[in-house]
C-alpha cells in the first residue's frame, strides 16, 4: 500500500479552481473533482489520482450565501451523474478559504468523508494563493496531505 498520495491536475484546471474562488470571494466556492483513481496517464499507479474535469457547484440558497463547505446529497448525485456522462469518477471535492490558509478547518473535518481528495485553495484579498489537497483517514480524526502535481507552465 502506498502511503504517499499524489493528485495530478493540469495547470489549466488548477487555475480554474483558483478563478472560481476569486469569483465567489469573499464567499467560499466549491465543486467536484472528476477523474480517475489509482491511475495516472493511463498507467496503474497506487495512491495516484488524476483530475480530468471540474464540476463547479453553485450556491442554491438564496437566503445565505454558501460560506462553509458541506457537500449535500444533491451535490453528490449531480456530480456523480456528470462524472458518469464523461466516463469518469468523482474522486474528490474542492473549495476555497477566503482570507484563510489552505488548511482543513474543524468544520471541514466534521463534514468530510474518507477516500475522497479534498482540495483547498486559499484566496487572499480576492487573489488565488496556495492550493493543498488532503485525504481524511479512515478514523476520521486526521488528514493525510496529498501532493499536488501540476505540470510546469509551457513557454508560449
Ligand atoms: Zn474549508
Amino acid at each position: 500500500m502506498a502511503n504517499e498520495f499524489e493528485l495530478h491536475i493540469s495547470r489549466e484546471l488548477a487555475e480554474r479552481i483558483g478563478q472560481h474562488g476569486a469569483e465567489t470571494f469573499p464567499h467560499e466556492c466549491c465543486g467536484a473533482l472528476l477523474g480517475r483513481d489509482g491511475m495516472f496517464a493511463g498507467q496503474d499507479g497506487d495512491g495516484q489520482r488524476e483530475v480530468l474535469e471540474l464540476f463547479p457547484l453553485v450556491n442554491r440558497r438564496d437566503d445565505s450565501p454558501r460560506n462553509r463547505f458541506a457537500v449535500t446529497a444533491e451535490d453528490v448525485l449531480a456530480a456523480e451523474k456528470a462524472a458518469r456522462d464523461r466516463g469518469l469518477d468523482v474522486i474528490g471535492w474542492y473549495h476555497s478559504h477566503p482570507d484563510h490558509p489552505a488548511r482543513p478547518s474543524l468544520f471541514d473535518r466534521d463534514h468530510a468523508w474518507p477516500w475522497y481528495s479534498y482540495v483547498i485553495v486559499s484566496v487572499m484579498s480576492g487573489k488565488p494563493a496556495d492550493m493543498t489537497s488532503w485525504r481524511l483517514n479512515d478514523d476520521r480524526q486526521e488528514y493525510t496531505a496529498e501532493r499536488i502535481e501540476v505540470p510546469k507552465r509551457a513557454t508560449v
